[in-house]
């Protein structure tokens, strides 16, 4: 501000007292001078006490304003260390500014996110410790048994104690895919898979256990159509609900496998005329370890959540119905269709 005072100055004062001439009469070179000097001296004295005071009164604004947008800004970082800490509950206050109201708003719901992830693992982790207590409790109260010469190491309790070790094993597989399934972690490798011949696979390897149930197990042949997937994760969803099917069938009956096209989607139909569940348990059953009535003891308590949860990564879903107990069940497993207008990588998340 000064050094462009100081260079234009001159020039406006000398012009600004060629205009008043006419006014001031005749007046001297000297005199046009010394008035050019007196103005200027009193320009300068007038930016002598301006620039100072505006500077100060600079500094305090320049001063408030950063501190009205620091305080929110340290109070965002504050709760950005809080969630650091694994303090999830903690929230962000909504600052005046748009930007940082925009900031606090991504950060809460990121807190959310976090607090809500955390909450389902202390239940998973809560369940699964529950669940792995009865096998281990079997394992040790026969080990005890064994050791102070209780019972003697026959192979029928040795057999027990590998049916529960087996059962400890499969529960840790189960677990891993659960937690990654429900949090919509799991990789799906996206192919295009023809349903038909998944059944079929998904038949010839459940054959030895409908063949040991006695359970006569049928497939109905429906239209041409394929799904976009994870062949593992679908074959798993299917050998999950048919071999239910078997477990949960009185030998001497029978199970069907049946598929529709309907709208965009396949609808897989696995029926059985085994002892039903009852209309109160048809959401219960979905919940993990949540088992109704004498449960399958090779079960893990967890297939249904996973298939559920695999059938909706894939946009898809499965529900349940029965006629009521002892009339047979019907678990229907819904999946996007594949098609021309429909790309692979369209097979996206839903929320669960
Ligand atoms: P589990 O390992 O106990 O079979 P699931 O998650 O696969 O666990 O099934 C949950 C519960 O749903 C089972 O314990 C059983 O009570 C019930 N269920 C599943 N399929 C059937 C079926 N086809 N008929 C009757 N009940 C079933």
């Amino acid at each position: 501000m000064l050094a462009v005072a100081a260079a234009i100055t001159p020039r406006f004062l000398r012009s600004h007292l060629r205009d008043m001439s006419p006014m001031m009469g005749e007046t001297t070179p000297a005199m046009s001078v010394e008035l050019e000097t007196q103005l200027q001296t009193a320009f300068a004295q007038i930016l002598a006490v301006a620039v100072p005071v505006s500077f100060v009164v600079a500094l305090g604004a320049a001063f408030f304003a950063t501190r009205r947008l620091l305080t929110p800004i340290e109070a965002v970082r504050t709760n950005v260390r809080r969630l650091a800490r694994g303090m999830y509950s903690a929230r962000v206050g909504r600052p005046v500014e748009d930007e940082l109201a925009a900031l606090a708003d991504d950060i809460n719901q990121l807190a959310a996110t976090l607090e809500h992830t955390e909450r389902r693992r202390m239940r998973l982790l809560n369940d699964v410790s529950h669940e792995l207590r009865t096998p281990l409790t079997t394992i040790e109260g026969y080990m005890e048994a064994i050791l102070d010469d209780v019972i003697e190491p026959t192979p029928e309790i040795i057999a027990t104690l590998l049916r529960e070790s087996r059962r400890l094993k499969r529960l840790a597989n189960d677990i891993n895919v659960l937690s990654r399934a429900e949090e919509g972690t799991l990789d799906l490798d996206l192919r295009e898979i023809d349903v038909e011949s998944m059944l079929a696979g998904v038949l010839a390897r459940l054959a030895p256990q409908f063949d040991d149930a006695r359970v006569a197990v049928t497939i109905e042949e429906g239209p041409s159509a394929s799904v976009v997937g994870d062949f593992d994760r679908l074959v798993q969803v299917f050998t999950n609900i048919i071999g239910n099917a078997i477990s949960y069938t009185p030998s001497g009956e029978s199970v069907t496998v049946s598929w529709e096209t309907a709208d965009d989607s396949v609808v897989v139909d696995v029926r059985d005329t085994g002892r039903g569940i009852d209309e109160r348990d048809l959401g219960r059953i979905f919940e993990r370890f949540n088992r109704v009535g004498p449960s399958n003891t090779a079960g893990t308590g967890v297939g249904l959540t996973i298939a559920r949860s695999i059938a909706r990564l894939h946009g898809g879903d499965v529900n349940a119905s029965s006629e009521g107990v002892g009339r047979g069940s019907v678990f229907t497993v819904t999946l996007p269709i594949s098609g021309p207008g429909r790309p692979i990588t369209e097979a996206s998340p839903q929320p669960s």
